[in-house]
C-alpha cells in the first residue's frame, strides 16, 4: 500500500498516537507525528487518536493547529478519528466540557464518557458489514458514542442496544473504540483505502 498513500499523519499531541504509528506502519505505510501545522501540510491523511479530548482542544489550539487542522478537514483531507479523535472530528458534543471545542466536520452529536463511571472500560465483539469477517475485537475506554448522525453519515457498526459507535462520512472515519490496541488493523486499511483515492 506504500506510495499510492503518500504520508500518513497521526495527531500526536496527546493520547495514544504511537500505536497508531505502529499500525500504519504495520501495514507498509509512510507513517509520522504531527505536532506542527508546517507538518500537517505535508501529510494525505491524518490519524487523530484517543486520548482526553478536552486536553487535545486546548494543545491544538495554543499550538495554533485548531484553525489549520479545521481547513484540513473542511478541504477533505481524509481523517480518522478514534475515540477522543472522533470526539475532536465530531460537529456536536452534548456534554462537553465548559468551553470545550472541536475542528468539526464530522456531522455527528457524539456524547463523552458514554457508558458512565461504573463502566470505565470494556470489549465486545462488534459486527461490521464493511469490514467484514471476523467480528471486530473493540476495545471501549472512557468511550463516547454517536446519539444523532445527518444524512452524509453512514453508520457502520452498532452495539446490541443500537448505540453507533463507528461511522464514515466521504473523507472522515470514526470509530468509539480502540482498533490500534487489540491488534486489529481492518480500519486502518480501510482508511488507507480512502486515503488512497483522495
Ligand atoms: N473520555 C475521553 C474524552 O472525552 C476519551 C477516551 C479515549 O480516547 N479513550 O476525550
Amino acid at each position: 500500500m506504500a506510495g499510492s498513500t503518500g504520508t500518513v499523519g497521526v495527531l500526536a499531541l496527546q493520547g495514544d498516537f504511537r500505536e497508531h504509528l505502529a499500525v500504519l506502519s504495520g501495514l507498509g505505510a509512510s507513517a509520522r507525528p504531527v505536532r506542527r501545522a508546517e507538518e500537517l501540510a505535508q501529510v494525505s491523511g491524518l490519524v487523530i487518536p484517543g486520548g482526553e479530548s478536552t486536553v487535545m482542544d486546548k494543545l491544538a489550539r495554543t499550538f495554533g493547529l485548531a484553525e489549520p487542522l479545521k481547513a484540513a478537514i473542511a478541504s477533505g483531507l481524509p481523517v480518522y478519528g478514534t475515540c477522543a479523535g472522533l470526539i475532536m472530528l465530531a460537529d456536536r458534543i452534548a456534554n462537553p466540557i465548559d468551553g470545550q471545542q472541536t475542528l468539526g466536520g464530522f456531522d455527528v452529536t457524539v456524547r463523552r464518557n458514554a457508558f458512565g463511571s461504573q463502566t470505565e472500560s470494556f470489549e465486545v465483539d462488534l459486527d461490521v458489514p464493511e469490514i467484514g469477517s471476523p467480528a471486530v475485537h473493540a476495545a471501549f475506554i472512557r468511550a463516547p458514542v454517536i446519539e444523532q448522525f445527518g444524512a452524509a453519515v453512514a453508520p457502520l457498526a452498532s452495539l446490541a442496544d443500537g448505540r453507533v459507535v463507528a461511522a464514515r462520512q466521504g473523507n472522515l472515519l470514526g470509530t468509539s473504540f480502540h482498533p490500534e490496541m487489540t491488534g486489529e488493523q481492518r480500519f486502518h486499511e480501510l482508511f488507507l483505502r480512502i486515503v488512497a483515492a483522495a
